[in-house]
């Protein structure tokens, strides 16, 4: 099939983005004074995937998690779809997380006591499907990620790898728009990183879901992403394609982070 680059998809949906962060601010604890983030303005278009980038500490998690709202910004807005979260009643919020949004975390995030196909069932329990209609769909999603075989056993019964694709599994049951994954390699090693890399690619441009991933790994983000944001203390130093910000990166910092990867 041929793959729509997402400049084309962005034209077939009127040039509206997945994701727009309007003048977002973010501090914790009413510290004012010492902001988590500074000035965000950012949109990640319909199908694209999009890495944030960053070192540790510089805000990347707080950015994605602002995104379904599992913090509200002191500041500014969130936009999903053309939607502002912060006029989103509890129905839409529980909707907007249990199926526009799924999110992968780097420490898989599954419940240890439920099989495999208990973990990736619970976004459908969830939105109170039928359990046979969701056992359905959550074993149709394990085949997808190559995990047919794992449904019965438990996570501790289960590599590094498959139990992050347990995590993905679970993230795409619900068929949402947009995935939001959170260092999700970060735990693996460096060849099932590359194949899950790879497999993830795949998934997410198939079915046209927009991705937005948070890495500290250059080599990753120049080998998956559309578009790459250097976050820096808070603040987006740089918005560019991989190929833009190896050849013209905005500053030696930025040089310096991308140089070891090329
Ligand atoms: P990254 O994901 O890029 O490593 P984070 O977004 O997790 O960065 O954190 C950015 C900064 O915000 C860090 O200094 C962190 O300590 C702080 N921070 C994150 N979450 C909270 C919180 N819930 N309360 C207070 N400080 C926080
Ligand atoms: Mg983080």
């Amino acid at each position: 099939m041929m793959h729509l680059r997402p400049q084309e998809i962005q034209a077939n949906n009127s040039g509206d983005a997945a994701i727009a962060f309007i003048g977002v601010h973010k501090y914790f604890g009413g510290d004012e004074t010492n902001p988590v983030l500074t000035g965000i303005d950012l949109e990640i278009r319909v199908g694209e995937i999009f890495c944030l980038m960053g070192t540790s500490g510089s805000g990347k998690s707080t950015l994605l998690r602002l995104v379904n709202r599992l913090i509200a910004p002191s500041s500014g807005a969130i936009r999903v779809h053309g939607r502002d979260l912060a006029k989103l009643d509890p129905a839409a919020l529980r909707g907007l997380r249990a199926q526009t949004v799924g999110m992968v975390f780097q420490d898989f995030g599954l419940l240890p006591h439920r099989t495999a196909l208990e973990n990736v069932e619970l976004p459908l329990e969830l939105r109170q499907v039928p359990p046979a209609e969701r056992s359905a769909a959550a074993r149709l999603q394990l085949e997808r990620v190559g995990l047919a075989e794992a449904a019965d056993k438990h996570p501790s019964q289960l590599s590094g790898g498959m139990r992050q694709r347990v995590g993905l599994a679970r993230a795409l049951v619900g068929r949402p728009d947009i995935l939001l994954m959170d260092e999700p390699f970060g735990a693996l090693d460096p060849t099932i990183r590359r194949d899950l890399r790879q497999q993830v690619t795949e998934l997410v441009r198939r079915n046209g879901i927009t991705t937005l991933l948070v890495t500290h790994d250059p080599a990753e983000a120049l080998a998956m992403a559309d578009r790459i944001a250097v976050l820096r203390d808070g603040v987006i130093v740089q918005v560019a394609t991989p190929e833009e910000i190896v050849a013209h990166p905005a500053d030696a910092g930025v040089a310096d982070f991308f140089g070891g990867a090329v």
